[in-house]
């Protein structure tokens, strides 16, 4: 028996002002035969472990590529064309094989493409005829459309949100796509779309509650596979929005029925799920009431997650304005400052125009006058699901300014921050701030969490909008939650 597995991701925010092109992959630890003997990173994890369990049951692999570039804009068509174009190049040369895996996103949007995904497995099909089975492992934050659901067999989707379970949900799919070659089950697909525009964050109920049980219907034989794809509200794509996905043995209204059950749960829990963010200065309203203890703020409208700048200077801004000490924020991705505080070195006091830099989404540039702490030329942070997160030269500075007392990450990478290392490995302590700033949506959680004495969720106006009633949708008309009660 053959494998042919290959991974091709970005999520795109067809808002976001920044260009994802051919660099945004090749420059990202583009691997092109060997990504799962790469350390593990967000594109290769899945690659990784499908080596490893057909290694265990003595099938031959042909890799292809493992493309990955941060969330960002629209796709530009030629980039995706190539990467593409590279994985069904490698497939034809394979020649036949029994089983397709392939790690995708979901939500990459290009020129001239609403869906790469089906796109890409819609040729995948034409190629590999109807025999093949082909397994499909994606984020969660992604769109379903019915040409994917058509093309492949098997569509496994992360169920946690930050997606600690990269690795669990590949061996699901390895298991199941396997199971399917050996003609020992009839994999049959249905979704059931909820019609809502939300996030769902999975470590708090009731969510966990909810993850726990499908993972138990999972085991109980009851459902081949059940995922709830949440959606990312960020795509101006005419199938954005949550759905339910449910993988039956051979039959198409069990599987049916089975979806709209668990659709219906989480439509039922939408008061509960519903999201609401403090503004900047509720968020720091909250950490200086503390008594004590360190107040996580996440600065969700400016996670490169989402595809925001990550110089987005609004957050700052109102902590420069109220004279907040012993706090940090991070990590602004900002080339031209980094090069400056590394030009000037560790002691140096010196001006810095900070973030502001991309488009309205960025804000203003801050002019501050800070003390550099560190710099190093290659910074790294914890990624999730195991991996390793790349943040380039990066260095730690002071806001001199006023009392000081704000500290704050700069990188080259744009990342948004998945663990207190981000900050801890320049240097820059956590345990002693009463307030630490992260640029990101939900990924930061697993790692902040134990340090947290609270955590909580704010949005600028500059950066991702995150009234999801409000979002300017010309692409998706129909109605929706919560911008209608009863869509
Ligand atoms: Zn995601």
């Amino acid at each position: 028996m053959k494998l042919f597995m290959a991974a091709l991701l970005t999520e795109t925010n067809t808002f976001s002002p920044l260009p994802t092109g051919r660099a945004a992959f090749l420059g990202n630890r583009f691997s092109r035969n060997d990504g799962s003997s790469q350390p593990p990173a967000w594109g290769n994890i899945p690659l990784i472990a499908w080596r490893r369990l057909a290694n265990a049951a003595q099938i031959e692999v042909v890799e292809s590529i493992t493309a990955n570039a941060q969330p960002a804009g629209t796709t530009v068509r030629a980039a995706y064309e190539e990467m593409r174009d590279l994985i069904l190049d490698d497939l034809r040369a394979a020649g036949p094989v029994e089983i397709v895996l392939l790690n995708l996103h979901g939500a990459m949007v290009a020129e001239g493409y609403d869906d790469c995904e089906s796109d890409l497995v819609r040729r995948t099909r034409e190629i590999v005829g109807p025999d093949t089975v082909v397994g499909v492992e994606l984020d969660l934050h992604c769109h379903l459309d019915d040409t994917l659901r058509t093309n492949a067999d098997l569509v496994v989707i992360y169920k946690q949100y930050p997606h600690t379970d990269m690795a669990e949900r590949a061996e699901d799919l390895f298991r199941l796509a396997l199971r399917t070659a050996r003609r020992e089950i009839r994999p049959v697909m249905a979704y059931h779309p909820l019609h809502m525009i939300n996030m769902w964050h999975t470590p708090v109920e009731p969510m966990k509650g909810l993850v726990a049980e499908m993972l138990a219907a999972e085991a109980s034989g009851e459902i081949l596979s059940l995922s709830f794809a949440h959606g990312f509200p960020w795509g101006d794509v005419p199938h954005v929005g949550a759905k339910m996905l449910a993988i039956a043995d051979g039959d198409e209204r069990h599987a049916q029925a089975t979806a709209k059950r668990w659709g219906v749960r989480i439509w039922d829990m939408r008061e509960a799920t519903r999201k609401r963010f403090d503004t900047p200065d509720a968020a720091i309203d909250v950490a200086l009431a503390a008594p004590a203890g360190t107040t996580v703020i996440a600065e969700t409208s400016d996670n490169a997650g989402g595809g925001a700048p990550s110089d987005c200077t609004a957050v700052l801004a109102r902590m420069l304005a109220r004279d907040v000490r012993d706090a940090a924020i991070g990590i602004f991705w900002d080339p031209v400052a980094v090069s400056f505080v590394h030009e000037a070195g560790v002691g140096a006091l010196m001006p810095l125009r900070l973030g502001g830099k991309c488009g309205l989404m960025s804000g203003d540039p801050l002019d501050l006058m800070v003390r550099v702490h560190a710099v190093t030329d290659r910074h790294v942070q914890s990624g999730l699901s195991g991996g390793i997160s790349e943040l380039g030269p990066a260095a730690w500075v002071e806001v001199a300014s006023g009392g000081g007392g704000i500290h704050i990450i700069l990188a080259s990478e744009r990342q948004q921050v998945f663990h207190p290392d981000a900050f801890t490995n320049l240097g820059c302590t956590l345990h002693d701030k009463r307030m630490v700033v992260v640029k990101s949506s939900q990924h930061f959680y697993a790692g902040f969490a134990p340090i947290a004495r609270e955590v909580r969720y704010c949005a600028a106006e500059a950066g991702i909008l995150r009234d999801f009633a409000a979002i300017p949708y010309e692409r998706f008309t129909a109605p929706y939650w919560p911008r209608v009660e009863n869509p």
